[in-house]
Parts: structure tokens; C-alpha cells; sequence
């Protein structure tokens, strides 16, 4: 379960039919988002009290935050094998009524799933939402991806989350919601949360944006790995996406890049080409970009043949100044 995968391929496979999933946020064991390992608990139930599913569980989710989570309550049988079901270790920790026992094993996991098929997400309005607004009376449920999608505040020691509507209870949290460069408080809906160590930072004292993709799995400076090969590595050789602000190591790339670009660089998961709405990740890891990785290498092409003059589009091998239409 916690084996390491070592080698540096890209993660842009596609997920495959038996791809297993956590059943709360349907993404996958290596995903962007922080959930760390997926782990597998045991569940009370009898098997043979759930109905045998007539239609399978979604497709994993490619890591977009549009996609987490379920659009329809999946069926129960789907969701549990004959001993249990895969959840990441940070959906099921934070869950409503998951507790942890004192050998770390966690209690009522299965529970947390059930009670997930009903629940939307306040974010993403999915279902398989289980982590709730510690707030008297808030009924707010979050995918652990979404909460901090949502700018909520989360406090990793306390397992807390405080909606966006009630951040500010995060003042009575005191240390625990200060910024690790101000040593205060300051703006709270202005404040990332680590997914590895849980320390807060505000997004202005880094000088980042506090984007949904960049708040989801976001991991500070002192913990951010390459999320190809999950390594830390030097700064010089560790590219981070402009875009959602993840690692990835310049030798990790394929193809592989020498040196830092001095240009904003973006993943291929945060390229999409504005002309022909190709995504990054389907298009070959090959494939150059343009204007600032908006325009794909096709459209380029295909844009350089097109008449300055009258916007036809002209043969590549006419001198573009002046195409024959025009002329
Ligand atoms: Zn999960
Ligand atoms: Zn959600
Ligand atoms: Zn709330
Ligand atoms: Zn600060
Ligand atoms: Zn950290
Ligand atoms: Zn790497
Ligand atoms: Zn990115
Ligand atoms: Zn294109």
C-alpha cells in the first residue's frame, strides 16, 4: 500500500478501467490534490446485504476539480470490496465521525462513505462530500480536494474546517492560524493551507495567487514535491507552474528541460489551447506552445498561414506579407 513508485514518467495516463479510486473523491492514489496514500478499511457491514450493482462506479476523475467526487449517489455495492473500500488517508481522517483510535487505525470510515453518497459538496455540488463546517449549526460538506478549493480555513492539527462564511472563528484557533512569513492572522480569507505540513501562509506575504487550482494540494515552499516523482529537490531544478503553483523537477519533464525557463512556465494539466480548446494533457508532452502556453503548436502552424491582410488563410508556402488572395 505504501509502496513508492520510483520511476519519472510523466502522470498523464489515462485512467484505466480497473484504476482503483478513493470512494469520496473518486481521484486517484497519485493525485494533485493532497490527499495523500489511499487506504483501505475495514467495513461492519455484510457484503450480503448490499444489492450487486447494476452499473459501475464513474471513471476516476483526471484530477480537474470539476470532477470530483459523483454526479449520481453510486450504489453501495460498487463502493466496497468484500473486506472494505480505498479512501485517501486525508478524506477519510477529516470525515464527520471518523475517530481515531489510539493505535492510528480509524474508526467509523465505512459509516463516513454511506452517509458521503447522500452528501453534496458545498463547492463542487457532487456527492460523496463528508467533511462539514466545524461552525454550530453550519451544514456546509466538503470533498477534501474542495474545502480548500472553497477558501475555507483548515487547521491540520485540530482537523478543523471553517467554511468561508465562518473563517472567521479561525482567530480563536491563534497560533494555529498564523501566517509562516507575517507571525499573524492578518487577511484569513487571504490564507493557503500547506497539504503536507499544515502550516498557513498568505497568498500576498508569497507573493502567489489563491486560485481554486492553486489552494487544492497546495504545499508550501519548504514541502512542495515534484508531482511526477513525489521528491523534494533544489529550487534549481524544481519548475513551478505558474498556473496552479505545483512542482515538477526540470529532469522529470518529458522531454526533459536543462534549465529553468526564465518565462512563467505551466504544467501541461493547466495548458489549454485558446484556439482549438486542446488540453494540454492530450496533446503529446512534444508539443510546443505559444503566447505564453495558449495556443498549441498546430494553431501556430495554422495561424502562420494566415494573411495579414485579409485573414484568409493561405498555403504555408506563400511569403505571408502578401497572400495571393489579397494581392
Ligand atoms: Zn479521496
Ligand atoms: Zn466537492
Ligand atoms: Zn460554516
Ligand atoms: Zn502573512
Ligand atoms: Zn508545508
Ligand atoms: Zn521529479
Ligand atoms: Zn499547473
Ligand atoms: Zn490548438
Amino acid at each position: 500500500m505504501d509502496e513508492q513508485k520510483s520511476n519519472c514518467e510523466e502522470n498523464d495516463s489515462e485512467p484505466t478501467e480497473n484504476t482503483r479510486a478513493c470512494v469520496l473523491c473518486n481521484c486517484v492514489d497519485r493525485s494533485l490534490h493532497g490527499q495523500r496514500e489511499l487506504r483501505h478499511f475495514g467495513s461492519s457491514m455484510e457484503r450480503a446485504t448490499l444489492k450487486p450493482s447494476a452499473s459501475p462506479l464513474p471513471q476516476p476523475g483526471n484530477d480537474d476539480l470539476s470532477s470530483i467526487g459523483f454526479s449520481k449517489s453510486p450504489c453501495l455495492a460498487t463502493l466496497f470490496d468484500d473486506s472494505g473500500c480505498w479512501v485517501h488517508h486525508w478524506c477519510a481522517v477529516w470525515s464527520e465521525g471518523v475517530k481515531k483510535l489510539d493505535n492510528e487505525e480509524l474508526e467509523n470510515v465505512d459509516k463516513a462513505v454511506i452517509s458521503g453518497t447522500q452528501q453534496p459538496c458545498e463547492y463542487c455540488r457532487r456527492l460523496g462530500a463528508t467533511i462539514q463546517c466545524h461552525a454550530e449549526g453550519c451544514l456546509r460538506f466538503y470533498h477534501f480536494p474542495c474545502s480548500a478549493a472553497s477558501g475555507s480555513f483548515q487547521s491540520m492539527k485540530q482537523l478543523v474546517l471553517l467554511c468561508p462564511e465562518h473563517i472567521d472563528k479561525a482567530e480563536e484557533l491563534g497560533e494555529d492560524a498564523w501566517c509562516g512569513v507575517c507571525d499573524s492572522v492578518g487577511e484569513l480569507t487571504d490564507l493557503l493551507f500547506c497539504t503536507s505540513c499544515g502550516q498557513h501562509y498568505h497568498a500576498a506575504c508569497l507573493e502567489i495567487g489563491a486560485t481554486p487550482i492553486q489552494r487544492a494540494g497546495w504545499q508550501c515552499p519548504e514541502c512542495k514535491v515534484c508531482q511526477t516523482c513525489r521528491q523534494p529537490g533544489e529550487d534549481s531544478k524544481m519548475l513551478v507552474c505558474d498556473a496552479c503553483d505545483k512542482g515538477y523537477h526540470t529532469f522529470c519533464l518529458q522531454p526533459a528541460m536543462d534549465s529553468l525557463p526564465t518565462d512563467p512556465w505551466k504544467c501541461r494539466r493547466c495548458r489549454v489551447c485558446a484556439e482549438c480548446g486542446a488540453p494540454g494533457l492530450l496533446l503529446p508532452g512534444s508539443v510546443q506552445w505559444f503566447d505564453n502556453y495558449t495556443v498549441c503548436e498546430g494553431c501556430q502552424r495554422r495561424r502562420s498561414c494566415v494573411c495579414g491582410v485579409c485573414g484568409k488563410t493561405a498555403s504555408p508556402s506563400v511569403d505571408l506579407h502578401c497572400c495571393s488572395m489579397c494581392h
